[in-house]
């Protein structure tokens, strides 16, 4: 049963939980996570927060299973409006996209003030979560990337403080590939931004044999400004 070994990068995500945090999983799913922290790490309060009904009954299910409904209470409902206020120290979201993950955030934030931490999981555009946190006065404190079954998923971790403090030359570059995995540039770090370029290069030449127009030179140029920023981070120039 996937409560007690988690995937690796659920398995992350945990690792950055405090011990003692009454937590909210926001998109919980089968609440693997909450059953986990709360089987093995005597996590003492949970929500399993989950906007459609199958996945919140299977997280019912799961709950119930455990014999955890004493510990974690699974609730259906959009983004945080499952919270009440004050009633969380941590929320973990875990699976979705980065703008998603920022929309969630964005409509709660009359719930965020008792949340000391933020554990945040984007499958792609962490960079909408980076700059959420810089408009929203939550410092990143740490981030971490992994692979898993082919596929690279960054990890977000956000507490109240100094929204700039991790940004130093240069901010664009922090913003998309991340102040902390750029300073790390492990393998899957320089293994993700390796084929973002070649990614954008074959955009780039798919332009060039097309018909030239002001929206095509604009992509271009884009495409080229990209390429060049994530060289030079890959290179922990400007960082
Ligand atoms: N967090 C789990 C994980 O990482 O394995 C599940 C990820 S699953 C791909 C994403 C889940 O988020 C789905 O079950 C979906 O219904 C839920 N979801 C999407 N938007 C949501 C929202 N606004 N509020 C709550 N849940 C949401």
């Amino acid at each position: 049963m996937n409560t007690d070994k988690l995937s690796a990068r659920l398995a992350s995500v945990s690792n950055y939980v405090p011990k003692g945090a009454r937590l909210a999983d926001i998109g919980s799913d089968h609440a693997y996570l909450p059953c986990y922290l709360a089987k093995n790490e005597g996590l003492p309060f949970a929500i399993a927060g989950e906007v459609a009904k199958g996945p919140f009954q299977l997280a019912e299910r799961n709950v119930l299973a455990e014999g955890l409904a004493g510990v974690i209470s699974v609730r259906l409902g959009d983004g945080l409006e499952v919270i009440q206020p004050g009633e969380v120290d941590c929320i973990t979201i875990a699976g979705m996209g980065g703008a998603l993950i920022a929309n969630i955030l964005e409509n709660g934030k009359d719930k965020l003030t008792s949340v000391k931490r933020l554990v945040l999981q984007p499958n792609i555009s962490a960079i909408s979560i980076r700059k959420w946190f810089i408009e929203n006065n939550w410092e990143l404190i740490d981030e971490e990337i992994l692979e898993e079954d082919g596929k690279i998923y960054e990890i977000l971790i956000g507490e109240k403080g100094d929204p700039n403090k991790p940004y130093k030359k240069n901010l664009d570059m922090g913003l998309l590939v991340g102040p902390f995995l750029l300073q790390k540039q492990d393998k899957t770090f320089k293994k993700k931004w390796t084929a973002e370029i070649n990614n954008w290069q074959r955009i780039y030449e798919a332009l060039e044999g097309a018909s030239q127009s002001p929206e095509t030179n604009e992509k271009k140029l884009e495409m080229i400004a990209k390429i060049k920023l994530v060289e030079e981070a890959l290179k922990n120039e400007n960082s």
